[in-house]
C-alpha cells in the first residue's frame, strides 16, 4: 500500500475507535487495522460455543502461565466493547488518586477528566434497568443485600432500549449485541469514523512496527498476504496484552526495560448457590445491580450480579463426571455472585525464546485475602437464601486487562510520557487499557475511551493539526436517567 496516512492505529477497540474518530474529525488520514473480523450487524454468532471461538483471542481459552487463571479479550472489529457487558462507570476519586501517585503525572484529576468523559458520552446512551425488568438473580441479589444490611445500586450500562419488556435473555449481549442496543464501538464511534476520512482493514494483524522519521512502517498479514501500511504517526491500541506484545515482537523491550510490567486484570471469582426454586438466571436482564458498600471499596472488592452461559458455568465449576452432570442439570436453580478485587501484585507479559506470548499473573497473599473477603461476604448473603448447596469457586477470569506499557514520568519505570509518546520514539503513540499504572477497581472501559479522547488531542496538536472541540457538559437525558 503506497498512500501514507496521517495516523494508523492498530486495534479497533474502546481506545481505537474513539480515537480514529476524534483524529479523522480534525481532516486528517486515518488507517485503522484490526485482528479480528468485522461482522455485519445482525450477525454475531447466536450460540455460545461459536461466539467464544469467532470472537475472542485463542478461542476464549487464554491463559497464564500457571494455567490457573483464565484471560478473556475480544478479537473482532469493536474490540472487548463487542463481547462485553458494558457497564461504564467514571472512576472514583480513589482510582483518579492512585493513577496519579504511580503515575506521577498530574493531568490526571477530576476537573480534568470530567471534561473527557463528558466528550464520549455525549455519544452514548446510558440506562439503568428498572425494578420491574430485573431477573431473578438480581432479586435474589437484593434480598440477600437487605437480609445482610449492605448496600447495592443500580448498574449505569451502556444500551438504548434493550426491549426488556419483551422478556429477552440478554446474556446473549456477551457474544455481539444483535438487536444493535450495546453501545459497542460499532454503534457508536466506528460508523461516525467510517463516513471521515478513515480506512478500517479488518482480518489484518500487525506483527511489527518499524520505527522511523519521517513515517513508521506497520507489517502484518491480512487473511494471510502480507500487509504494510505507512504512517507519519502510529497508535497502538491493541489492549493491554495485544500492544505490549505487539511491542515487544518489534524489539522495543531491549530500550524500554518497564515494558510488559505492571500486569493487572481485576480477578473475578463466581460463586453459585444451588436454589430450591428455579431461578432462571440466564433470562431476562442478566446484570442490573452492583454492590454499592463503601467498606467493600476501602477492602478493594465489589460484588457483581452475574451470570454465565451453560459453557461458561460448566468451565467455572471444578470436576467431572457425575457430580459435574449433576451440577449443570440444575443450570435452572443456580444463582450466581461474582466477587472482583482490585489486584496489588502486578504481573508481566513476556516473550518466550521462541518468541510466544507468556503471561506471568499470580495473586499475592494480600490479593487472596481480598478474593476471601468477598467470598465470605457472598456465603453470607447466600447462606440468608436458604440454598441447599453454595458452590466454592474453582478458577478466576481476568477480563479487564490492564497494563504492560504504563504510562508515567521516568523511562525506567514507564513505557509511555504524557503524551502518550513511546520514551524516545517521538512518532509512535500508545493509547488504551495497557497504560493503566495500576488496577483501578472501577469497570474501566469508559475510561479508556475518556483517555483515547484526551490523547487525540494531545496527539492531534503534536501533529500540527487543530483538535475540533464541542461543549463539554454532561448530556441532561444523562442527568435524567441516572
Ligand atoms: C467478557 C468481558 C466483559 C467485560 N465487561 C466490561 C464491562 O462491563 N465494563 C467495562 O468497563 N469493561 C468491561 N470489559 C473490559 C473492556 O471491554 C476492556 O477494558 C476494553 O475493551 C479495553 O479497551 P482497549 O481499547 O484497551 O482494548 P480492546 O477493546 O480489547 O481492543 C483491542 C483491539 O485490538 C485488536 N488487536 C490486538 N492485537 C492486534 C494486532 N496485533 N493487530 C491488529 N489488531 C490487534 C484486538 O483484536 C481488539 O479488537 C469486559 C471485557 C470482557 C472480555
Amino acid at each position: 500500500m503506497n498512500q501514507l496516512y496521517d495516523f494508523a492505529i492498530i486495534g479497533t477497540g474502546a481506545a481505537g475507535s474513539v480515537l480514529s474518530y476524534f483524529l479523522s474529525q480534525s481532516g486528517a488520514s486515518v488507517c485503522l487495522l484490526e485482528a479480528g473480523k468485522n461482522i455485519p450487524a445482525g450477525q454475531y454468532p447466536t450460540n455460545e460455543l461459536h461466539a467464544n471461538s469467532r470472537l475472542f483471542w485463542q478461542g476464549g481459552m487464554e491463559l497464564n502461565h500457571q494455567a490457573n487463571l483464565l484471560f478473556l479479550r475480544g478479537k473482532v472489529v469493536g474490540g472487548g466493547t463487542v463481547v462485553n457487558q458494558c457497564l461504564l462507570d467514571r472512576f472514583d476519586q480513589i482510582a483518579i488518586d492512585n493513577f496519579k501517585q504511580h503515575s506521577g503525572i498530574s493531568w490526571f484529576n477530576s476537573q480534568e477528566l470530567n471534561q473527557h468523559y463528558c466528550q464520549i458520552e455525549q455519544h452514548l446512551r446510558l440506562e439503568v434497568i428498572p425494578k420491574q425488568y430485573w431477573n431473578g438473580n438480581a432479586h435474589l441479589y437484593a434480598k440477600g443485600f437487605e437480609s445482610n444490611q449492605l448496600k447495592y445500586a443500580p448498574l449505569r450500562r451502556g444500551q438504548n432500549q434493550c426491549h426488556n419488556h419483551k422478556a429477552n435473555d440478554c446474556i446473549v449481549c456477551l457474544g455481539g449485541c444483535n438487536r444493535q442496543s450495546k453501545q459497542s464501538m460499532t454503534v457508536t464511534f466506528l460508523p461516525k469514523a467510517l463516513q471521515q476520512n478513515v480506512h478500517l482493514i479488518d482480518q489484518a494483524q500487525v506483527q511489527q512496527i518499524i520505527y522511523g522519521k519521517p513515517q513508521v512502517v506497520v507489517y502484518g498479514t491480512k487473511n494471510n498476504h502480507p500487509l504494510q501500511v505507512r504512517a507519519k504517526r502510529v497508535i497502538v491500541a491493541a489492549g493491554a496484552i495485544g500492544s505490549t506484545e505487539l511491542l515487544l515482537k518489534s524489539g522495543f523491550g531491549q530500550s524500554l526495560p518497564a515494558l510488559g510490567k505492571g500486569f493487572f486484570c481485576h480477578p473475578q471469582h463466581m460463586v453459585f448457590a444451588d436454589m430450591p426454586e428455579p431461578v432462571d438466571a440466564h433470562k431476562g436482564a442478566f446484570q442490573a445491580l452492583k454492590s454499592a458498600d463503601p467498606r467493600f471499596r476501602q477492602q478493594g472488592f465489589k460484588l457483581e450480579n452475574v451470570f454465565g452461559g451453560p459453557i461458561a458455568t460448566a468451565m467455572m465449576k471444578s470436576g467431572y463426571g457425575i457430580s459435574h452432570h449433576q451440577f449443570m442439570q440444575r443450570y435452572r436453580h443456580l444463582a450466581c455472585i461474582e466477587v472482583a478485587i482490585q489486584d496489588e501484585n502486578a504481573g508481566q507479559i513476556k516473550l518466550t525464546r521462541k518468541g510466544q506470548l507468556r503471561i506471568h499473573k499470580v495473586l499475592s497473599d494480600l490479593d487472596q485475602q481480598k478474593v476471601n473477603a468477598g467470598i465470605e461476604q457472598i456465603y453470607n448473603i447466600f447462606s440468608s437464601l436458604r440454598p441447599n448447596v453454595i458452590y466454592k469457586p474453582h478458577m478466576p477470569i481476568g477480563l479487564h486487562l490492564m497494563g504492560g506499557c504504563t504510562i508515567g514520568i521516568d523511562p525506567n519505570q514507564a513505557v509511555i510520557n504524557e503524551n502518550f509518546q513511546l520514551f524516545g520514539y517521538d512518532n509512535i503513540h500508545v493509547v488504551d487499557s495497557s497504560i493503566f499504572p495500576c488496577a483501578p477497581g472501577i469497570n474501566p472501559s469508559l475510561s479508556v475511551m475518556a483517555l483515547a479522547h484526551k490523547a487525540s488531542q494531545v496527539i492531534l496538536d503534536l501533529a500540527g493539526y487543530q483538535p475540533v472541540t464541542t461543549h463539554s457538559k454532561q448530556p441532561t437525558w444523562l442527568e435524567e436517567a441516572l
